[in-house]
C-alpha cells in the first residue's frame, strides 16, 4: 500500500496546529487536572498551576520529564490550541497579569483544543486521494471549524463542542471507510476493542479499523498497520518495534510518543521518531 497524498499532511501544511509553547501561557500546565499516577509524580486540581511551571510559563523540568515521573506531559498535544487561546482569544493578556480572565481562559482552552484536534484530522483527510468523494464536505467542515476557533471567549465557552465533534466525526468515519477500502481486503473491525496487552506480534492489520481501540501494552512488534485507522487508539506502552505504520491515518505524535518503538518502526510521513525510542 502506498502513502500517496494529494496535499501536504497537517504537520507540514498547518504549523498553527502544532504546539508553540513559547506563545502559550502554560495553559495545559494550569487548566487541566491530573492525578498522581504512573504518568504524573504528583496530582493537581484544574486551574492550579503545576509546581514545575516557571514564571515565564516554561516547564522547569522540560528536559527531564520522564526521569522525574511526568511522562504524561510528554504524550499530551494541544494541537496549537495553547497559542490560539493565549494570543488570539485573549489577545496576549495572561492569567497572571489579568487574573479575572483566568476562569474563562481555562474553561475555553479544552474547547479550542478539541476544535484544533478536529482541524488536524480534517486537514489530513483532505490529503487522502480515496476520500475525494467527500472532499467538498470535508472542506466545508474545515471552514466551519476554523470559524468556531475565531469566536469570542464567551461564544467558545457556550459552544456545544460535542455536537460539532459528532458532525465532523461522521465525515471522518466516511473518510476512514474510503481510505481503508484501498487495502483491498476485508479487515477486522476493532473499533473501541479492548486489546490491552494483546499479542499481535507480526499481525496483519492492514486497513484495520482500530478507532479508539485500547492497545495499552499490546505487543505489535513487526505488525503491519498500513492503511489502518488509528484515531484515538490508546498506544500507551504498546510495543511497535519494527511495525509498519505507513499509510495509517489519524495517528498523532502524542499517540506515537506514548508507544515503545525502535529504529525499525516505519512511520507516517507527518510524524517524527520520538527521541526516547531505542
Ligand atoms: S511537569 Fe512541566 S510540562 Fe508537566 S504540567 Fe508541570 S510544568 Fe507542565
Amino acid at each position: 500500500m502506498s502513502e500517496d497524498r494529494t496535499a501536504a499532511p497537517p504537520a507540514e501544511s498547518r504549523p498553527d496546529l502544532r504546539a508553540d509553547c513559547s506563545n502559550c501561557f502554560g495553559l495545559c500546565c494550569v487548566a487541566l487536572p491530573f492525578a498522581a499516577s504512573a504518568d504524573f509524580a504528583v496530582g493537581k486540581e484544574a486551574g492550579k498551576p503545576c509546581k514545575n511551571l516557571q514564571a515565564d510559563f516554561r516547564c522547569g523540568i522540560h528536559t527531564r520529564l520522564r526521569q522525574e515521573g511526568f511522562q504524561g506531559c510528554t504524550v499530551y498535544d494541544c494541537f496549537g490550541a495553547g497559542q490560539q487561546v493565549s494570543q488570539v482569544t485573549f489577545g496576549g493578556r495572561d492569567w497572571r497579569q489579568a487574573p479575572e480572565t483566568s476562569r474563562q481562559m481555562f474553561e475555553v482552552f479544552p474547547v479550542v483544543r478539541q476544535l484544533h484536534e478536529l482541524l488536524w484530522y480534517l486537514t489530513e483527510a483532505l490529503t487522502l486521494p480515496a476520500a475525494r468523494p467527500v472532499h467538498a464536505d470535508l472542506r466545508g467542515a474545515l471552514d466551519d471549524t476554523e470559524r468556531l476557533t475565531r469566536q469570542s471567549a464567551d461564544d467558545l465557552a457556550g459552544l456545544d463542542v460535542a455536537a460539532h465533534r459528532g458532525r465532523v466525526n461522521e465525515l471522518l468515519l466516511r473518510t476512514s471507510e474510503l481510505h481503508r477500502a484501498t487495502a483491498g481486503r476485508k479487515a477486522k473491525d476493532h473499533r473501541g476493542a479492548d486489546l490491552i496487552g494483546a499479542r499481535l506480534r507480526k499481525a496483519d492489520l492492514r486497513g484495520a479499523n482500530l478507532r479508539g481501540a485500547y492497545l495499552i501494552a499490546a505487543d505489535l512488534t513487526g505488525a503491519d498497520l498500513r492503511g489502518a485507522d488509528l484515531i484515538g487508539a490508546d498506544f500507551r506502552d504498546a510495543r511497535i518495534g519494527g511495525a509498519d505504520l505507513t499509510g495509517s491515518i489519524f495517528l498523532t505524535q502524542a499517540q506515537l510518543n506514548a508507544a515503545k518503538g525502535d529504529a525499525a518502526t516505519r512511520l507516517p510521513a507527518a510524524l517524527t521518531r520520538p527521541a526516547h525510542w531505542s
